[in-house]
């Protein structure tokens, strides 16, 4: 065993923003972390592939939970995180007046209730939208995250904290030991710890697969965003269209571009993964994936909304696999999945589900820890 292997006693599966946080909490409380990654860098996957949105509680006026947590934790966000906060553009949420789920008068009374501050949109704006489908159009208060700058954090916030982090290596099970864990790697190695964090998201289920215990019940989807330059007329502009099989366009700052993505076309392919059955790999389901772009879909129904959009520039799409909570089904919520596996408790599973859910999993980890001590 080596110095690094007998001083630690927690091992984090997965270097993403969520293992990445989870470290520095539980150092801070007196533990000795290690993050072991399967890639070679930290924030790769889905904290480097999304939208960049710090929610503001807009997204999900159908739960409450959601929205509230959402408004309550985007002031903080916004200042821990200051450096990789980029907020000079404006945010436009607009409601359709054909298959939404809410009216326009309910968004208003909901966005009134959790405190997220609505103005009626200026003519120039609310004149981009097409009247016949757009309900209504207000300027909302959200900003996006550069994930190239919030990686350089995590990255520095580990180093200072003195957390090693093993690169290019997977966890591949954890098993009940005489006093506590062992972790298996895929170099071979094994470790001995008190706690094992699975904070591999899209690979939950990898990790109790390869340990012998039951899946979470967990859905995979296939997402691409598009990669977009906006015409000129849209420069400076974000909008979100509620709240159904609408589209969105968000700043993507690590690439100075522009994310458009479509709650109809986005997704090319979504599976679920159950108790009783043999998790499918999703990097490999990924991997094998051809990629051929829905962009054109995409614009194609967006520009009904917003005609200038119809001068888009496709430049690229980045693609990840997106995990959710089945429950997101019924009112598009996004709970924090925080469990101490049932079989093997020194095991707990998180998923964030978005990236201001950080705030919430440090609450449950002093729950944890309390239970533990
Ligand atoms: C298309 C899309 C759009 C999104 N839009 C937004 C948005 O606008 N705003 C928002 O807040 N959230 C958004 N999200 C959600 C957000 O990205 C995630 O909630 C968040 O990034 C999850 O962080 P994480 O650290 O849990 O996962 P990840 O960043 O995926 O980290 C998990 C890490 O575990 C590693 N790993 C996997 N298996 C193993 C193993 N066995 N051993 C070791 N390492 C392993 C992976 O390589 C990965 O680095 C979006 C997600 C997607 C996919």
């Amino acid at each position: 065993m080596t110095p690094t292997q007998k001083s630690i006693n927690v091992v984090i599966a997965g270097g993403g923003f969520f293992g990445c946080s989870i470290a520095l909490m539980l150092q801070r409380r007196g533990l000795r972390p290690l993050v072991v990654e399967a890639e070679d860098e930290l924030l790769t996957r889905a904290s480097r592939v999304n939208q960049a949105r710090v929610h503001g509680g807009y997204h999900y006026p159908r739960s409450l939970m959601t929205a509230y947590r959402s408004r309550h934790n985007y002031e903080r966000f916004r200042s821990v995180y200051r450096e990789a906060i980029v907020d000079r553009f404006t945010k436009i949420y607009g409601v359709s007046r054909l298959f939404s789920k809410v009216t326009a008068s309910q968004f208003e009374v909901f966005m009134k209730r959790i405190g997220a501050p609505l103005k009626q949109a200026p003519d120039r704006i609310s004149k981009l939208f097409n009247p016949t489908l757009t309900e209504a159009v207000w300027i909302a208060e959200e900003c996006a995250f550069d994930c190239s700058l919030l990686r350089d954090r995590c990255r520095r916030d580990l180093e200072n904290a003195g957390i090693p982090i093993r690169f290019g290596t997977r966890v591949q099970s954890a098993e009940k030991a005489a006093d506590g864990v062992v972790v298996r790697l895929s170099d071979g190695s094994e470790l001995p710890a008190t706690l094992v964090i699975n904070a591999t998201y899209s690979g939950l289920n990898l990790l109790t697969h390869g340990s012998h215990l039951p899946p979470i019940p967990l859905k995979q989807e296939l997402a691409e965003m598009a990669l977009i330059q906006l015409p000129e007329e849209l420069d400076g502009l974000s909008v979100t269209m509620m709240c159904g099989p609408f589209f969105s366009f968000m700043p993507y700052p690590s690439r100075g571009l522009t994310t458009l993505s479509h709650v109809r076309y986005t997704p090319h392919l979504q599976w679920f993964e159950k108790p009783g059955e043999i998790p499918i790999d999703p990097y490999e389901r990924f991997s094998l994936l051809k990629k051929q772009s829905h962009f054109e879909y995409m614009l194609s129904d967006a520009s009904r909304y917003i005609p200038a959009l119809r001068n888009a520039i496709h430049c690229d799409s980045i693609w990840e696999v997106k995990t959710l909570l089945p429950q997101t089904e019924v009112d598009d919520g996004r709970p924090i999945l925080f469990r101490r596996d049932p079989m093997l408790p020194a095991l707990v599973h998180v998923m964030g589900g978005k990236i201001d859910n950080i705030f919430d999993v440090e609450d449950e980890i002093d729950a944890i820890l309390a239970s533990t001590c």
